[in-house]
């Protein structure tokens, strides 16, 4: 079904080849682009859902009994109180990873961060068995990175969806911490 943009233009969910062999159906405007934005940090203020890969690289560079947490049998990083009046959540806290300078220790130190942080701004669900991208619906009034740059997201959906997604049994990112 058609979907109307901000500027009342309409356009269609689409496949796309996001690996070699690997496709998702996208399901926002083609028109969209998106850049982080520097000390934004809004994203972090979640506890981040671990697929086991990443549980499992995570290993590599952290103390798992630190900076993880399980809930409802599956992985998350745990949140931890920040000294930080911005982007924590209710409690004062944001992902145990953050650093008091905005970055993220895992990226800025290990040059990695697990795939939920790189599909954020976008989710991710499955129907009919195929991988569906869309664009969080709290993304929208808080990313600072929308519609800020002339990257369309369409056209760089590798850079978000690392090619592990396809071998997971439930790739879905709804699940929150
Ligand atoms: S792991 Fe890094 S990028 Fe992901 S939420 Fe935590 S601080 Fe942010
Ligand atoms: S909310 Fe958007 S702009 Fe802000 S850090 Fe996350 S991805 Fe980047």
């Amino acid at each position: 079904m058609s979907q109307p943009n901000d500027s009342g233009a309409t356009w269609e969910p689409r496949r796309v080849e996001v690996h070699p062999g690997k496709e998702a159906v996208a399901d926002f405007d083609p028109s969209l682009t998106f850049e982080c934005v520097d000390e934004c940090t809004w994203c972090c203020q979640h506890g981040v859902l671990l697929y086991e890969p990443d549980f499992l690289e995570l290993a590599n560079c952290a103390s798992l009994s630190e900076a993880t947490t399980q809930v409802r049998g599956e992985d998350f990083i745990r949140k931890e109180e920040k000294d930080r009046e911005e982007h924590v959540d209710d409690e004062g806290e944001a992902c145990f990873f953050l650093r008091d300078d905005g970055l993220c220790s895992l990226h800025a130190e290990e040059d990695w961060k697990p795939a939920r942080c790189s599909v954020f701004p976008l989710s991710v669900s499955v129907e009919n068995g195929d991988i569906h991208v869309s664009v969080r619906e709290t993304a929208h009034e808080h990313c600072e990175g929308l519609n800020v740059s002339e990257r369309r997201v369409i056209d760089h959906l590798d850079a978000f969806l690392p090619a592990v997604l396809w071998e997971l049994d439930d790739p879905e990112t709804r699940r929150t911490l």
